[in-house]
């Protein structure tokens, strides 16, 4: 049984007046953490600049600069949660000497800000620094299995190089920094070309194409419906007494991309085919968060099956291609 250390977590009497920047705030989990956060009456202010994220994912009224998180002079501000890197292995690695310098030298840029204005950073990590994990659940403890001078490297070791950073920030300069590692997150607002298996799934059953599988299907996932990962972000940025704290944050139930596709094809009513290619080099051939250290220091599990979560998703993408324009089968 976990100790629950913060049954009581009141994340509008936490936010309610705090300025809270949130660079690559316009993106996926970006957009929907800033949306919380207004309803629980923080200040926000976003910095993007729009490689992957979109205006349209925020309301008007939020502040948003434009520009680059490795360069740009930052706002002092309570916190700081960095989402402000490209995340899906197609953007990542589209331009991958970008995406490196957004994980590292945007992550410098943060540390520094924080360590002069007393910020505390909640900087988004990733399961990807478990690599290709030799441990199954991956825990904290896992020092991973990631090739270093590989395509996915870039956004990988990037986002390993960044931890380093940070560990190093909260012994020497004692910043207040945490780091959640997010697994696989998906809901709507993730971009129509995103790459991702949940969004292309989804996307080419509603548009009649076939579901393109990398490899035959046995490759695993665990998927975490969005709101639920916004949330643990929340908690994780309220909770006190965790400089330094690293946590996995995903849900821990795993399908394999077989059985996410005869969700999607029950869910979408499009009995679409499939499609085999060769698993892209270094694809990790399975992944699921060991989650009990968000159980004990957050007080947080996710609430949202895969059945519901993707049963939004859809709702979701079926609007987007009828505002995009694009013809979804009878
Ligand atoms: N994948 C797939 N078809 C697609 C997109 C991805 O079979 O159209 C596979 C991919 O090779 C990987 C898994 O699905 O094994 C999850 O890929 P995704 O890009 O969603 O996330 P990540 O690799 O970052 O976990």
């Amino acid at each position: 049984m976990s100790k629950n250390l913060y049954p009581a977590l009141d994340l509008a009497r936490f936010y309610q007046g705090k300025s809270v920047f949130v660079p690559g705030g316009a993106g996926f989990i970006g957009s929907h953490l800033v949306e919380r956060l207004l309803a629980l009456g923080a200040r926000v202010q976003v910095l993007d600049n729009f490689q992957t994220g979109r205006r349209e994912n925020l309301p008007q009224e939020v502040e948003i600069v434009e520009g680059c998180i490795t360069s740009a002079t930052l706002p002092a501000a309570d916190l700081i949660f960095n989402l402000a890197c490209p995340a899906s292995p197609v953007h990542y690695q589209r331009d991958p000497i970008g995406t490196w310098k957004s994980s590292v030298l945007g992550a410098l840029n943060i540390l520094e800000t924080a360590r002069q204005t007393g910020a505390r950073v909640i900087h988004s990590s990733t399961s990807e620094v478990y690599g290709d994990p030799l441990e199954h659940p991956q825990a904290e403890t896992y020092w991973g299995n990631v090739n270093p001078v590989g395509r996915r490297a870039c956004y990988d070791e990037g986002k390993r190089a960044a931890e380093t950073l940070i560990m190093d920030y909260v012994r020497v300069h004692h910043v207040d920094a945490r780091i959640p590692r997010i697994f696989n997150t998906y809901g709507p607002r993730m971009a129509i070309d995103d790459g991702r298996v949940v969004s292309n799934f989804i996307v080419q059953a509603l548009t009649g194409q076939a579901l393109t599988f990398y490899g035959d299907g046995t490759t695993t996932r665990s998927f975490c419906y969005v709101t639920d990962m916004v949330e643990a972000l929340l908690r994780l940025g309220a909770v006190d007494g965790q400089a330094g704290c690293i946590v996995n944050l995903g849900n821990p139930a795993e399908f394999s991309l077989t059985e996410l596709a005869q969700m999607v094809r029950r869910i979408t009513g499009c009995d679409a085919p499939k499609s085999q290619s060769d698993r892209p080099v270094d694809d990790p051939k399975m992944r699921k968060p060991d989650i009990s250290l968000a159980g004990e220091i957050l007080n947080w599990a996710p609430r949202i099956s895969l059945d519901k979560g993707l049963e939004m998703t859809v709702q979701h993408f079926k609007s987007r291609l009828v505002e995009s324009g694009v013809k979804q089968p009878e």
